[in-house]
């Protein structure tokens, strides 16, 4: 085992909170009656739907494309009927379009058999697969992996990393992942590195998965191959591990400098569950149209990691899992330092959705807002080495257009300044709202 790596600026400590579900093995849940498919599921223009109401559409058809931008193509996650071709309630805005999908429970669903062997494929073949089958970074903000897979020509990769890091509190989705499903993520990523054409892959996890790093170590020696070489690095538990610049520099040690793509420095990084999902698409031919969530938090009768289809509800999930308790007081798509609180059961699940949280009354902090005393802790927990304090006076002075200088586009609003501040100040908010602003000047 590798010594136990971490980034060296600011970072925090939260209560993992993981026990609730790291050794509840992966269940999946029956088909909800319908599915809200929402057509922006990444970052980017959303896509077009290629299907009217009252279609009949397979597992695994198309349902919309990308006419234009960066995007991925949108597949039918169970056969059914098109329903609607509308709009729906968006886990962040209001609502959006989307697609919906009345389920055929009759419906024999497809074999999805590993019937492909990548290794008579080209980069290219390999390449054209992950973006049909419609893969994002589905552990964080949604870029189109097949993108991220073509790095500048200008910047030469020599590094692919796995994050497996699955830093965020509550959320043990990725973990069970790396138990149940190594051998597919290691074949993987050795697709990966073929399409990237280099060698050298690191997995990055925490050392609270002692059990995820044993099983990834066993499945890259069983499937060692000449023209890979593949290791498994320990890192330190401390939040925000798993994002891009902390855990390239943690395992690597190089700095990607602002505003650089990891590419700058030679480095691609995947999330393991999308490492899986290519696997998925390249294989079995399988699009990305389902995923791996937690749900957690004590405000939920029965916490789960659970396979659903992408477009189920919310509430069917609740409803599947013994109900809400009564000191129920938020539930939040994502982990508790960078999800979204939700005041609707009606969203549906995205590509990008990790968790969802059911925090009771003594899970969330209600300490009222006060002024800044100027204790410096958010500057110090800052990973990017950005200044939070000054950013959140600038906003609150009416002068957020003149924040730049604070280097507010670095800020990958981790939540770990908000985290330690003693007066509760809505430190993420003010730099979203200060990147709104300095956009728009
Ligand atoms: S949210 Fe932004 S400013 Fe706050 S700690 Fe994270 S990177 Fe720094
Ligand atoms: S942590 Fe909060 S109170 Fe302390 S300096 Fe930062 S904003 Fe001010």
């Amino acid at each position: 085992m590798s010594a136990h790596l971490t980034f060296p600026k600011g970072g925090v400590h939260p209560p993992e909170a993981k026990e609730l579900t790291e050794k509840l093995a992966v269940e999946t849940m029956p088909l909800p009656a319908e599915l809200e498919l929402i057509l922006g599921q990444h970052i980017g223009a959303p896509c077009t739907p290629v299907v009217k109401r009252k279609e009949e559409v397979a597992e695994g058809d198309l349902l919309a494309e990308t006419k234009r931008g960066l995007g991925v193509p949108l597949h039918a996650p169970v056969a059914g009927s098109i329903k609607a071709v509308g709009s729906s309630p968006h886990p962040i805005r209001v609502s959006a379009p989307s697609i919906t999908i009345k389920t055929d429970p009759e419906a024999q669903a497809p074999a999805w058999e590993a019937a492909v062997d990548w290794h008579q494929l080209s980069s290219e073949e390999l390449l054209q697969k992950v973006h049909q089958a419609g893969i994002i970074g589905i552990g964080g903000a949604g870029f189109p992996t097949h993108v991220k897979l073509k790095p500048p020509a200008d910047t030469p990769v020599d590094t692919l990393l796995l994050n497996g890091a699955e830093c965020e509190p509550y959320i043990t989705a990725d973990h069970r992942m790396m138990l149940e499903k190594a051998e597919e993520i290691v074949e993987g990523a050795k697709i990966l590195l073929k399409i990237l054409g280099i060698k050298a892959c690191a997995i990055g996890i925490e050392e609270n998965k002692p059990d995820a790093i044993g099983t990834m170590e066993a499945a890259v020696q069983k499937a060692q191959e000449p023209g890979f070489t593949i290791g498994v690095e320990t890192l330190k538990v401390k939040y925000p591990q798993g994002s891009e610049k902390q855990l390239i520099q943690a395992i690597t040690g190089r700095k990607v400098p602002a505003m650089a793509l990891p590419s700058a420095v030679g480095v691609v990084v995947h999330n393991v569950s999308t490492t899986k999902a290519v696997y998925d698409g390249v294989v079995r031919g399988k699009p990305l149209i389902e995923k791996v969530i937690t749900v957690s938090g004590r405000g939920i009768n029965k916490p789960a990691n659970l396979l659903v289809k992408i477009g189920t509800k919310v509430q069917d999930i609740v409803d599947f899992c013994g109900g809400t308790t009564e000191d129920l007081a938020r539930v939040v798509l994502g982990g508790p330092m960078m999800g979204f609180a939700v005041s609707t059961l009606d969203v549906p699940i995205t590509k990008t959705t990790s968790s969802v949280l059911f925090l009771s009354e003594d899970e969330i902090d209600t300490t009222e807002l006060s002024n800044c005393i100027r204790c410096g802790w958010c500057l110090e927990a800052c990973p990017m080495g950005l200044e939070p304090k000054e950013i959140g006076i600038y906003v609150e002075a009416n002068r957020a257009e003149d924040t730049e200088q604070f280097g507010i586009f670095e800020c990958f609003e981790c939540g770990s300044c908000a985290y330690v501040c003693p007066a509760k100040r809505p430190l993420v908010q003010f730099v979203r709202l200060a990147k709104m602003k300095a956009k728009r000047s």
